[in-house]
């Protein structure tokens, strides 16, 4: 079991819900463009938010940002001690920052006891593409490790404990091992994900492969899904990904669609396409089918509460599989929401 690190009002370790992180791509500095974007990320369930604090100008615009927000926001910082200084006087409720690059021990120190103080924790981020040359003999996950623990030993030596770690990789398999020997070697709560994983699809399938791996291991107590896209979509990934495994902490709607075949009377994929977005806005556990045909459909979506089974002119709607309705198929839509309503 990991240890409990608590982010502003939510708590990361020990067995808590698995907490769904993404990261805002607006300048910082923009207030209006970031408070946007955070509450985009909010509505689609995003528990942790993390903004880039690059300069002097965007630690200041941090401050209207925090109390735009009761989401905790993370400020992601590299080298410069004096801007996560900055971010935490603004209110960031975690800093990124790893402790070994930001120059002579004093500054480590300082940063240490001034966070140690606020009691805003740090979040030890090593990517396997800016590792330190020292560690290039080693095979990658292990000189991610090492470099982490590295990272967790100088905090450590000046008594700060409030540690989460990260240890990501572009490539999916080094992430895994990298993140299983962590696990091993320290109980830190462990914020997982697979690193510049690429555009929509292939990001998507990286980090489902990755951090699907490793929650099934049981590592991992935060995930972020890092997608060259709206980070919206991070966000809803993440969710997939823990409802797939069965760690998604609340009720949902899941709709499941048959894939089509010869067999197929009606658009599975458009009407599917709608009744997903129609079960986003349902809080209720019920589990529906959009299945091409009635030869198949019914039996084969066996175990959902309700669906549709298309027919050539005609559809039948069915609850628990039994038909409860016969229905024209420009009324489906309709038809189905109506009988999932009623559940
Ligand atoms: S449910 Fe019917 S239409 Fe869909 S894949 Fe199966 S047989 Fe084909």
């Amino acid at each position: 079991m990991t240890k409990k690190v608590k982010i502003g009002n939510i708590t990361i370790g020990g067995g808590e819900k698995i907490a769904v992180q993404s990261m805002t791509n607006t300048k910082t500095s923009d207030i209006d463009a970031t408070i946007a974007q955070l509450e985009a990320l909010r509505k689609a369930g995003c528990d942790i938010a993390r903004c880039s604090v690059p300069d002097a100008a965007s630690a200041k615009a941090l401050k209207t940002i925090v109390a735009s927000t009761d989401m905790p926001i993370v400020a992601d910082i590299h080298f410069d001690y004096r801007l996560a200084i900055a971010a935490a006087d603004a209110g960031a409720a975690k800093i990124r920052i790893n402790p070994g690059n930001i120059g002579d021990e004093s500054k480590v120190e300082y940063l240490a006891k001034y966070l140690k103080e606020r009691e805003i924790p740090i979040r030890i981020g090593v990517n396997g593409g800016s590792l330190d040359k020292k560690y290039e003999c080693m095979p990658l996950a292990k000189a991610m490790c090492e470099s982490a623990l590295e990272h967790v030993a100088l905090l450590e030596k000046h008594g700060f404990y409030d540690i989460v770690i990260s240890v990501k990789s572009s490539d999916v398999i080094n992430t895994i091992k990298a993140y299983r020997l962590l696990s091993e070697k320290c109980d830190y709560p462990l914020h997982v994900g697979v690193t510049e994983a690429g555009i929509y699809e292939k990001g998507l399938i990286k980090s489902a492969i990755g951090i699907g791996s490793l929650l099934c291991d049981g590592i991992g107590d935060t995930i972020r899904v890092s997608l060259t896209d709206d980070p919206v979509k991070e966000v809803y990934a993440a969710k997939e990904i823990l409802k797939a495994i069965g760690r998604y902490d609340g009720a949902y709607a899941e709709v499941v669609s048959c894939p089509t075949c010869a067999r197929t009377c009606i658009d599975v994929q458009g009407i599917a396409t709608k009744v997903e977005e129609y079960a986003r806005t349902l809080d209720k556990s019920v589990k529906i089918a959009v299945m091409g045909c009635v030869v198949n459909g019914i039996g084969e979506s066996k175990g959902c509460d309700v669906g549709v089974a298309g027919g050539k002119d005609k559809s039948v709607i069915f609850r628990d599989g039994k038909i409860i309705a016969t229905v024209p198929n420009e009324r489906i839509l309709d038809e189905l929401k109506r009988a999932i309503d009623t559940i």
